[in-house]
């Protein structure tokens, strides 16, 4: 029996981004205590606090704490945590966003029989050395309710026998998080790109390309990670790259050398990446969420992935692939060519209406009001169930 209280579980930099508004409207309902918990998978300043601060998300009622040299560690230590916690809350259902070693504390959940919601659901990129394509895949057969972003994703989940009576699309919440936090503000990121906001940085306005890369899967294989930097030595400018811990720290022990044209920062705030963004010629980037960002923003984009769980904005006309494991087949010249070939071009994105954090908060409290977070058997339930529930025809 629930205590009226939805746990809400979060712990990554691009985790209180997108669900920013989501947690914001869940806040404002006076019969739903919403227990925000934080993993602590993301602790320092630059890649958490300051998102608080820029988003205004009040802080989380619970920090976990989890930390560790390894996933491994990580993820034991969020299990073992989450668990006593929820078993104390016993809230009405645990919700969990994305495909990262935080998600795994849905295991905790399972454990317990709290229903268990994903947010971000049924995204495939159908490549098995990604940890997070078996984590997504994981959370996805545990839940009781995915919110998936377009009819493709609950298509995908659907052909892997998920119920699709337990799948809700609702669009993807980047593009709500860019209409507040930049298209609510621009006047406020114009006056932020003064000359002397990029002369502090080395670059000019306009005149750079912005990086980002921290798959595993890029960036702990060397070869992958050496065609990256030779993709960023064929940009026609400095390319400017705020590199995540992981990245740093491979880059040294591989003892690469950097391409002259490349600017090393450690990672930065929202709206300082924002304004780079908007400002750059374009973005080389693995990340998820900037490729969306850019082309919600007209930025175009290199996608610096085998495979994306994300093929929306290849359909857009915004981006272009860049194979790193495979720069045979996608020489960085050209790639670099085809991303010039963006430039100036405009496209419709395809990505939402600005009302999917709305959607989901209203979808989730009229199912904590109803009690109707329980999941619907899988489509081939009823002929398992024949079989299972078969027996010697005795019922007492
Ligand atoms: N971002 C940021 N500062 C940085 C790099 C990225 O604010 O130095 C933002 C970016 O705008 C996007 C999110 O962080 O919203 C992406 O995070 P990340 O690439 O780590 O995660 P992914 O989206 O791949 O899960």
């Amino acid at each position: 029996m629930s205590d009226g209280k939805l746990a809400f579980v979060l712990g990554i930099r691009p985790d209180v981004i997108r669900a920013a508004l989501i947690l914001e409207k869940l806040r404002e309902y006076s019969d739903m205590e919403t227990v925000f918990i934080w993993s602590g998978q993301h602790y320092s300043d630059n890649l958490k606090s300051i998102f608080f601060r820029e988003l205004n998300v009040a802080p989380a009622e619970i920090d976990l704490g989890c930390r560790g040299e390894s996933d491994a560690e990580i993820v034991a230590a969020l299990i073992s945590r989450l668990y006593p916690v929820l078993e104390g809350l016993r809230p009405a259902a645990s919700v969990f966003l994305g495909d990262t070693n935080t998600t795994t504390g849905a295991i905790s959940s399972a454990l317990l029989n709290i229903p268990i919601v994903h947010i971000e659901g049924c995204m495939r990129s159908y490549d098995w050395r990604m940890p997070e394509e078996k984590y997504r895949t994981t959370i996805d057969h545990l839940s009781d309710v995915i919110y998936a972003y377009f009819q493709e994703y609950k298509d995908q989940g659907v052909r892997e026998g998920l119920n699709p009576d337990n799948i809700v699309v609702v669009g993807n919440p980047i593009v709500d998080i860019l209409n507040r936090y930049y298209f609510a503000q621009r006047e406020k990121y114009s006056e932020m790109a003064s000359e002397e906001f990029f002369a502090q940085r080395g670059i000019r306005k306009g005149e750079y390309y912005l990086m980002t890369c921290h798959r595993r899967e890029n960036v702990h294989n060397q070869e992958s990670l050496e065609s990256i930097l030779q993709l960023a030595s064929k940009a026609d400018a400095p390319v400017y790259f705020p590199a995540s811990y992981r990245t740093q720290k491979v880059m040294r022990d591989f003892i690469i050398q950097l391409p002259e044209n490349l600017l090393v920062v450690d990672p930065i705030g929202y709206e300082e990446f924002l304004c780079l963004l908007v400002n750059s010629r374009g973005v080389l980037t693995d990340s998820g969420t900037v490729v969306e960002e850019a082309c919600v923003l007209g930025v175009p984009s290199v996608q610096m992935r085998r495979s994306t769980e994300r093929p929306q904005v290849y359909d857009a006309g915004a981006s272009v692939k860049f194979d790193p494991s495979d720069p045979h087949n996608f020489p960085p010249d050209l790639v670099m060519r085809k991303l010039q070939s963006l430039f100036g071009k405009r496209w419709e994105h395809n990505l939402g209406d600005g009302k999917t954090s709305e959607r989901i908060a209203t979808d989730l409290h009229r199912r904590f009001v109803e009690n109707d977070f329980n999941r619907h058997k899988p489509t081939d339930y009823r002929i398992t169930i024949a079989r299972s529930y078969r027996g010697d025809g005795l019922i007492v």
